[in-house]
């Protein structure tokens, strides 16, 4: 059993020294996972949720510079992780939806093709070996590149790209299995994570915290979706704004929030779709507010959770924003200085 009273955050199951200052200067030891099931996710001609965004990844985190990250593959999700966000009900339709060849139509621009469901199984499955690593001190923090996302998936129904809610079973299970009694999830992804919202809306444990653009997909995350016990914070931003505005949503007004949570852990539902050159979105991030925003969650795990983020890959749809921000996001998750 773990113990929070007369604890301070610090001594709260950290298996690593707490680092105050100089985060910049000690190298971390961050964790890659991804797995070739990802590419095997199809979806038709000129769908922007396509395998080329893992291939993306790969390339840029083949450089030199990332030759340290520690790599693993990930493995399928077993039904109890699934089950933390979803219904059982829910896991086996879309098994049974599975096509054996071609395509099948979950709703508008959700389909299913034979590699889905396995990809879909290896995406939550790379989210909980992501926070099993990190919960048990073996690594600092860590990516998880997988496809297809998983933020729009409510508990029970796939839609706008996403099966099963990657974000939501990590943050489950890493209070089911490790003990975490708060986690806080910060979603950036240029749309709002209905899926996540809707998992955690009765639900004081999760702290769920998005900025996006509004109006936008799916068309939920007003300021006044608080949920049940407000743990709920909808930080929209309006179509044109950037860099700025983006800078002062965080600082002033999420951050504080997650700081005030105290969670044991800090999820990032990281879509890089909110960069300028990607064709989903209006606003206009560029790589280095990724980095940055990369570097105030690591500020704010530090002082509250030992440093521990567990990142997991939503949208992005411009192949070379895509790698720039995760370029940029996986350098500042090993500790490097971003340029502003
Ligand atoms: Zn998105």
């Amino acid at each position: 059993m773990l113990h929070r009273d007369n604890m301070d955050a610090h001594s709260f199951h950290c298996n690593t020294p707490a680092i105050v200052s100089s985060r910049l200067k000690i190298p971390m030891s961050t964790l890659y996972v991804t797995h070739p099931a990802a590419l095997r996710h199809e979806t038709p001609l000129g769908h922007p949720e396509r395998a080329d965004r893992i291939r993306a990844i790969e390339t840029v985190l083949e450089k030199e510079r990332f030759a340290s990250l520690i790599r693993e593959q990930a493995p399928m999700a077993e039904m109890e992780s699934l089950t933390l966000a979803h219904p059982e009900s829910h896991v086996v339709a879309l098994r049974d939806l599975s096509p054996r060849e071609g395509l099948v139509r979950v709703d508008d621009d959700t389909v299913m093709s034979p590699g889905t469901f396995e990809a879909a199984l290896r995406a939550a499955g790379g989210a909980v070996r992501a926070v099993d690593e990190v919960m048990g001190g073996a690594i600092d923090n860590a990516f998880v590149a997988m496809r297809p996302p998983g933020h729009h998936a409510e508990r029970t129904r796939a839609m706008g790209f996403c099966f099963f809610n990657n974000a939501a079973i990590a943050a489950r299970h890493a209070q089911k299995r490790h003990g975490a009694e708060r986690v806080a999830i910060l979603d950036w992804d240029v749309h709002h994570g209905n899926g996540t919202q809707d998992i955690f809306w009765s639900d004081a444990s999760v702290l769920y915290c998005s900025t996006h653009e509004m109006p936008l997909y799916p068309g939920t995350g007003a300021p006044s979706e608080q949920g049940e016990f407000g743990t709920i914070l909808n930080a929209p931003m309006a179509p044109g704004e950037g860099s700025a505005v983006f800078r002062d949503v965080l600082t002033q007004v999420v951050l504080p929030r997650m700081d005030a949570f105290q969670p044991d852990l800090i999820v990032i539902s990281a879509g890089f779709d909110a960069h300028w050159r990607d064709p989903l979105g209006s606003l206009n991030l560029t790589e280095a507010d990724f980095g940055w925003a990369t570097q105030q969650v690591m500020a704010l795990a530090d002082s509250r959770c030992c440093g521990r983020v567990v990142s997991v890959l939503e949208g992005g749809y411009d192949l070379e924003g895509l790698a720039k921000s995760a370029a940029a996001h996986v350098d500042a998750l090993m500790g490097r200085e971003i340029k502003a």
